[in-house]
């Protein structure tokens, strides 16, 4: 009997905040200038990122998003063109090793000189600095965990910051 079917349907679920996350992976080659370690080499990564959001679902049963705090498909979108399309299969380098690296450029075109050390953690930073303002209106970024290794990670939370 259909009434009987599922609890809920006569009745809207209550308004809660949700988080969803995605995962994203990209291949980045980079060099730490100046680190006492390996990592001070030229080598690569295969990073795995973790974008979690959250807000409230969607009520509106006639968009196409009603139930959803966020498409996954629009999530992958803006993620994609934010950050995968700039890090995948790029070289990042330090802008102070720019001397040691300067014709790296007429060897490869997806080379990136950057102002920050490019570790885990500064990525993060330039990933919340590419995300914050592209999510839609009541959806903010709430967590983001960057997988360097399988065994090392790093992760911003939105309730750690001042
Ligand atoms: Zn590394």
């Amino acid at each position: 009997m259909a009434s009987q079917f599922c609890g809920m349907n006569k009745q809207e679920h209550a308004s809660a905040v949700i988080r969803v996350t995605k995962v994203f992976h990209f291949e980045m080659a980079h060099a730490l200038h100046g680190y006492n370690g390996k990592c001070a080499q030229l080598h690569g990564h295969s990073y795995a990122l973790h974008v979690t959001v959250k807000g409230i679902p969607v009520t509106d049963p006639e968009r196409s998003d009603s139930g959803m705090v966020i498409d996954f498909g629009d999530l992958k979108k803006t993620v994609n063109a934010a950050v995968v399309n700039r890090f995948d299969h790029a070289l990042l380098l330090n802008e102070r090793d720019r001397g040691a690296f300067d014709d790296a450029h007429t060897m490869f075109n997806r080379v990136e000189f950057t102002v920050f050390q490019p570790t885990c953690e500064n990525l993060l930073l330039e990933i919340v600095q590419a995300l914050k303002d592209r999510l839609p209106d009541g959806v903010t970024l709430c967590a983001l965990r960057l997988w360097e290794t399988p065994n090392s990670h790093a992760e911003w939370m939105e309730g750690d910051q001042g």
